[in-house]
């Protein structure tokens, strides 16, 4: 193993955007696949508003009534990612040694849940399975994850039976829609998270929609306000260009895109059958856990001193290098989910064939066969 900690994965992190730079001087077209290929889609007016103090006060003020109609609530609060508006909440609601319960479809939760329950001195506890949820004394916040990092999506029953529980004993619910916000409603036709009975919710405002990274909550006033107050006064709030570019990614996203995906991602699933036994279809497009990677080069006899997580990174890795596509393994912060996702609902994506991100997907696996046996070659591929 070399890959060992959160230095060596921020190291992979690098290689890969010295990839990135070489290719784009080159002037060669990358296929963005992650879901989170974002969005910054000011004009020049829009740029000149900000250079004043209107600018920021106008896309405040529309981003209130656009944000409502994506995530209905009472008040909007632009943060500068999701997981500053988790911190922000975290801080703003739970005492030291109170209890966070966190239920999720899945394991694992993202990482800022438990890092921020843990900076505040809460005890935290997370389920994934509802028979075993419950909620102990001493509980300030519950926290649902509505789509999991892996696009896991809570079953509606089980949504509005924690709300029923926490509500019973007065303990304010906070969603985690990052992807949820549009997953959950638009190809699960769910109800939006505060419409569900949420008191607090965050989505993310580049995962399938055109914005930049960042985080947009709603909620109800009294709560946001206290959340609004510690945006500000720890540094978590969205500046001005970051609201901007949120009012367009909302002006813009159709949720035709995410909807169409549907339809190719069938079709690549069914292309890869053949070969393959361990893809699986996500809600936008396919994803093949870092297990299921070591699984398909043991069928085929392959011997490995690489462990799961660095043949994802490497897969991903080949994947930048040879075939232009960019996947979450290859840049994901530190501890991000190793699965790798092929992601079908964004722009990016709707330039590539679907035969032709097959013969991609099985070249560089034909790469991976080889440098999975090589250990000192596959570092060097990682972290050089
Ligand atoms: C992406 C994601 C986050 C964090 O988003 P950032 O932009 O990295 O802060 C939090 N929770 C879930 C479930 C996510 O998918």
């Amino acid at each position: 193993m070399f890959i060992n900690n959160a230095q060596d994965e921020v190291k992979k992190r690098e290689k890969a955007f010295e990839i990135i730079i070489k290719k784009i001087n080159n002037n060669e077209e990358l296929y963005d696949l992650t879901g989170l290929s974002g969005g910054f889609l000011l004009n020049d007016k829009d740029i000149s508003l900000l250079e004043t103090y209107v600018g920021s006060a106008i896309f405040e003020n529309k981003l209130q009534s656009l944000g409502k109609e994506h995530l209905s609530g009472e008040k909007i609060l632009p943060v500068n990612r999701t997981s500053s508006g988790i911190l922000a909440t975290i801080l703003a609601l739970v005492p030291k040694n109170t209890h966070i319960i966190h239920y999720l479809p899945q394991l694992p939760a993202h990482p800022s849940i438990p890092r921020s329950a843990k900076l505040v001195g809460a005890k935290y506890l997370e389920f994934d399975n509802i028979n075993e949820f419950h909620i102990p004394e001493n509980t300030s916040l519950i926290i649902v994850t509505g789509s999991t990092m892996d696009h896991q999506i809570i079953d509606l029953n089980e949504f509005t039976k924690i709300i029923g529980m926490a509500h019973s004993q007065n303990i304010p619910v906070f969603v985690d829609d990052a992807s949820g916000a549009r997953l959950r409603t638009i190809i699960f036709k769910q109800p939006k998270a505060y419409d569900l009975g949420a008191d607090i919710v965050v989505t993310s405002t580049d995962k399938l929609m055109p914005g930049p990274r960042g985080g947009l909550m709603t909620g109800k006033k009294e709560l946001i306000d206290q959340i609004k107050l510690k945006t500000q006064e720890f540094g978590l709030e969205a500046q001005a260009p970051l609201t901007a570019a949120m009012v367009k990614a909302l002006e813009y996203f159709n949720p035709d895109n995410i909807l169409n995906s549907i339809q190719n991602k069938e079709e690549l699933a069914n292309l890869l059958s053949i070969d393959f036994y361990h893809f699986k279809q996500s809600p936008t497009g396919i994803m093949i856990s870092e297990n299921g990677i070591l699984n398909e080069l043991k069928m085929r006899n392959i011997e490995t001193q690489l462990s799961p997580q660095e043949l994802s990174f490497l897969w991903a890795m080949i994947l930048l290098g040879e075939e232009n596509i960019l996947t979450i393994p290859a840049v994901g912060m530190p501890g991000a989910s190793a699965t790798l996702r092929f992601d079908l609902a964004d722009n990016s994506a709707q330039k590539l064939k679907i035969d032709t991100l097959f013969n991609k997907i099985q070249n560089s696996f034909h790469k991976l066969e080889k440098l999975a046996t090589q250990t000192e070659l596959a570092k060097k591929t990682l972290l050089q």
